[in-house]
Formats: C-alpha cells, sequence, structure tokens
C-alpha cells in the first residue's frame, strides 16, 4: 500500500493538472474498479459530467476529488497497484485501464484509473460538514496536517493500553503512518516498537512525533522531485522512495548509528525492522 508520502505527491500532482477542470464524460471500462460505488457505473458517471473538480484533498493515505456544487467527493482507492494518471488523448490505453475521465476543455489530457490487481477504484460520497467523504469520517488526522493536536495524542497515548507501534498504525488516533514509516521514525527515536504507550512521558511523545514529521517531509522531498513531469502515478512497494530509508528492509545491515546488525521480527502479518542496541526490548512484553 502506498504511504502518506507517496500519495501527497499524488494528491499535489493532481492539484497542478486536474483542479479546477470540468468533467465531459467518464468511462467505466471494468466494473470492480467503481464496485464501491452501490448505485453502479452508469450512475457514477452520470454524476461526474459536467461537474468542475475541486482542489485535491487528503487526509493520511486517502485521497479525495471533491466535485463542486454536488456536496460529494470522489474517493480514490488506490489499493496495492492502482495509479492515477494524467495522460493525453492520443496516448494509448494502459493495459490495465479501468476508469477514463475526459474534460471539457482544450488541455488535451485525461485522468486515467489504471490498476492490475483491480483492488482499487474510485468511489462517489457525501461530504461530511468539514468536507471530508463520509466514509472516512472517522480517521483521525494526519501528523502533516496544521490541525494536529500533539498534546491530545500524547494523552490518547498515556490513557491507551497498548504499544508503541501499535498506535502509530491506529488510524483513528493518527492517520497516514504505515509499517515503513513507523519503523523508519521508531529508529531515529531509539525506541522498541513494543514499548507500552502508557508510560510515555510528554517529551518522549512529541520527539516521537518530530521524526514521524521528519521521515515523512524527507520522503516527499524525494518523491517531490517526480510530480513535475505530466504524470501522476503511485506504484506498488517498488514506487516507494526507499532512497531515505533507515530501518525498513535492512535485515542484517549495520545500523548506520551504531554497526550492530539490524534484525526483523514478525509483526501483525507484518516485520517490525529494528536495532537491537540503540531500540532495547522493554524488560515485560506486552
Ligand atoms: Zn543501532
Amino acid at each position: 500500500m502506498p504511504e502518506l508520502p507517496e500519495v501527497e505527491v499524488v494528491r499535489r500532482g493532481l492539484e497542478r493538472w486536474v483542479a479546477h477542470r470540468t468533467v465531459a464524460d467518464a468511462e467505466v471500462l471494468h466494473p470492480r474498479a467503481v464496485r464501491r460505488h452501490i448505485a453502479g457505473a452508469d450512475d457514477f458517471a452520470h454524476r461526474l459530467k459536467g461537474h468542475r473538480i475541486g482542489v485535491p484533498s487528503r487526509r493520511g493515505k486517502y485521497l479525495w476529488l471533491p466535485l463542486e456544487d454536488t456536496g460529494q467527493s470522489i474517493l480514490a482507492h488506490l489499493g496495492m497497484s492502482g495509479q492515477l494518471l494524467v495522460q493525453p488523448h492520443t496516448a494509448p490505453d494502459e493495459k490495465h485501464l479501468r476508469i477514463r475521465v475526459r474534460f471539457a476543455d482544450t488541455l488535451g489530457t485525461e485522468l486515467r484509473f489504471v490498476d492490475q490487481r483491480t483492488f482499487g477504484g474510485l468511489s462517489l460520497h457525501d461530504n461530511t460538514p468539514d468536507g471530508l467523504p463520509d466514509v472516512i469520517a472517522h480517521i483521525a488526522r494526519d501528523p502533516l496536517d496544521a490541525l494536529f493536536d500533539d498534546e491530545a495524542f500524547h494523552q490518547a497515548l498515556r490513557r491507551k493500553r497498548t504499544t508503541i507501534k501499535r498506535a502509530l498504525l491506529d488510524q483513528s488516533l493518527i492517520s497516514g503512518v504505515g509499517n515503513i514509516y513507523a519503523d523508519e521514525a521508531l529508529w531515529r527515536a531509539r525506541l522498541h516498537y513494543d514499548r507500552l504507550t502508557a508510560t510515555f512521558t510528554r517529551p518522549r511523545s512529541l520527539e516521537l512525533l518530530g521524526h514521524v514529521r521528519d521521515v515523512m517531509n524527507a520522503a516527499l522531498a524525494v518523491g517531490g522531485t517526480s510530480f513535475d513531469s505530466l504524470y501522476v502515478n503511485v506504484n506498488g512497494e517498488s514506487g516507494y522512495f526507499d532512497r531515505s530509508l533507515d530501518a525498513y528492509g535492512r535485515e542484517g545491515l549495520p545500523c548506520k548509528r551504531c554497526g550492530t546488525p539490524m534484525r526483523r521480527r514478525p509483526w501483525m502479518n507484518r516485520s517490525s525492522y529494528f536495532c537491537p542496541k540503540c531500540q532495547r526490548a522493554p524488560r515485560v512484553s506486552s
């Protein structure tokens, strides 16, 4: 799954190439790509037609395009392999093209949703008063959101009987932090993933939040260089901005801080990468 920085790069690309354009028509080439739109493909296409797209928004890993004057938004589910491409009309159709959106202007480009494995898709939803698609109203603000409340996050950590990596991946507490950037931030903060959050002091919580923001901004800085071209893209795992990774995927390699071989442990059907010296396991594991 793409993580927040990857999705933000796509959002910026869409803001540049798709915002404020009016939909001429939408063509659904594979019904699975709109299966989350319960009323079906024809209804989906009908509701887009003639409406202007507002400024694309994001919360955590969720990305949506507001449809002006409708009170609705198009929510993009990128899944494992979903891509949003802005392509010239003349470009040949991609093999796995699922949805095409044409615009009523002369810019010569169209928006394409391409998805090899069809886990992703697009769907229309009513907006909440905050302008969020209603199906993601329960998702917490992400740490790059100017309105994210650091103190409330710290207090929530103190109240919860959980461990720190679980808390970082809890979308009702903080959104947009996935497995990769959680490992990166924990390595920078020298915290083991199994630490109990109830013991966290305010400085420890705030320092960790700072590292979460740093790893995401570093990834954005790397990925942000590629969206200048006429191409908006999210790949699967291979598309990650992996140049900046210090922990994730580095099993057996020396810790970049102390040289100790990094370890990998199974964790909730995934993996956790950590330095056994810099990130000491808590004495009583939960
Ligand atoms: Zn180390």
